[in-house]
């Protein structure tokens, strides 16, 4: 699609019919502080966070009577409470339900406001303008699983926001020179995608597409001789962007490569030993979405593991910098000569008894041959889930012979690392 099209007509055409026209209100607003100084940003920050801790108190179960003063001392908000308490009982809010991929095996379901997904969405073109990316440019989306969704949402991806989408298992023998041409017609300025597919990506593309700008790499750390790998191949810089699905876009990146968090739209902390961290201090990434009222999650935790950079950026913004060192990064797997994103056997968006699902975990046993081990929510009846579950591994995962062993099991116990995984190998 042509860029001009996508900036002056159908771009804005879906901000208005789905987002109200918030994202170019938002994009507007996010411009005006992207230079402000400090003082103003900390002026702008405390109000907002103050008018969410009223809301709070005043109609969220979970806070209900929280000293709004006392955001700081308030506990921790941990991913296991993520449950109704914590929905505003005042009057329903224009707010969507979105999933969790559960990195943990743990997929959940939370309530995200419409506003808050228009700020995020452009806080994430503020960002890409910066790498000279703007409204309506061509991008390319390199992902680990092809949503169940046919001809009809490709379109209505590429009309409103101009984004091709590649899958990383197309990347592999057989399909790649295919991928690889597609990619060079569509032509992308910017390619975004995590990072081991990025990896993959640029060994196969030899060459960079004419209009390329920047390559994004988001959900888990590339490391940084991979970071120079792709960039040498593509011939652009890699720059990062960080976010989760509880709150969004958290920080994008500047022309001078720090990692900016969009304090507009995100209070974030870094918290280690119960307190807040100094500059260079490593600690666990806190977030506050200022803008999620249908269901506040104050002082979230992430999970994340990360530190504030002191100092100045010599870009000149004022917005707080994040080093990460992000510990979700993820491993691709093999069938038969072909890799795969552990993320087709996580439940697809679409999936009907999600409800139903409190935690799972994928075990693999033979070269074709995976444990799914699924633990049900109470009162749940087993044989639907593991049947619609057991369905959407094949979709995904479309390899020959291919041997699942569904199983419900009343608990998943952490791996000897101490860490949820939902993917393992175990054969080794
Ligand atoms: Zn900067």
């Amino acid at each position: 699609m042509h860029p001009f099209v996508v900036r002056r007509l159908s771009g804005p055409l879906y901000d208005r019919l789905r987002f109200g026209g918030r994202i170019a209100a938002a994009e507007s607003d996010l411009l005006a502080t992207d230079r402000a100084p400090r003082e103003a940003l900390d002026a702008l920050t405390r109000g907002r966070l103050t008018a969410l801790l009223r809301h709070a108190a005043a109609h969220v179960p979970h806070y209900r009577g929280m000293r709004p003063e006392a955001f700081e001392t308030l506990p921790l908000l941990s991913k296991e409470h993520l449950a109704g308490d914590l929905v505003a009982r005042d009057r329903p809010r224009p707010a969507r339900v979105r999933r969790t991929s559960g990195s943990t095996g743990a997929p959940r379901s939370v309530l995200v406001d419409t506003e808050s997904l228009a700020r995020h969405r452009a806080a994430r073109r503020v960002g890409w303008r910066r790498l000279g990316v703007g409204p309506g440019d061509r991008w390319t989306m390199v992902w680990g699983r092809d949503e169940p969704r046919g001809l009809l949402y490709r379109a209505a991806v590429a009309l409103a926001e101009n984004r091709q989408l590649v899958r990383v298992e197309d990347l592999e023998s057989g399909t790649a020179d295919a991928e690889r041409a597609r990619i060079e017609r569509f032509d992308p300025k910017l390619i975004y995608g995590f990072a081991s597919g990025l990896t993959l990506l640029a060994a196969r593309m030899g060459t960079k597409p004419r209009s390329l700008r920047a390559v994004v790499s988001t959900a888990e750390t590339l490391p940084e001789e991979d970071a120079a790998r792709v960039s040498s191949a593509l011939g652009v810089p890699v720059m990062h962007e960080y976010g989760l699905t509880e709150a969004q876009v958290v920080a994008t990146a500047c022309e001078a490569g720090s990692l900016h968090v969009v304090e507009e739209n995100v209070l974030v902390e870094v918290v280690a030993g119960g307190r807040a961290a100094a500059p260079g201090e490593t600690g666990e990434i806190v977030v506050t979405d200022l803008f999620g009222y249908a269901a506040p999650r104050l002082r979230y935790r992430t999970g994340d593991a990360g530190a504030f950079v002191g100092g100045e950026c010599p870009c000149g913004r004022a917005q707080r910098r994040l080093d990460l060192r992000l510990a979700r990064s993820v491993d691709l797997f093999e069938v038969d000569g072909r890799r795969y994103h552990p993320e087709v056997f996580t439940p697809p968006h679409g999936f009907a008894r999600f409800a139903d699902l409190r935690r799972f975990r994928v075990r693999r046993t033979g070269e074709r041959a995976f444990d799914v081990e699924v633990v049900l929510a109470d009162g749940a009846r087993p044989e639907p889930v593991l049947a619609e579950f057991e369905a959407a591994i094949r979709a995904a995962l479309p390899v020959r012979g291919l041997v699942l062993r569904m199983l419900a099991v009343p608990r998943i116990e952490r791996g000897a690392s101490g860490k949820l995984r939902y993917f393992e190998d175990a054969r080794r």
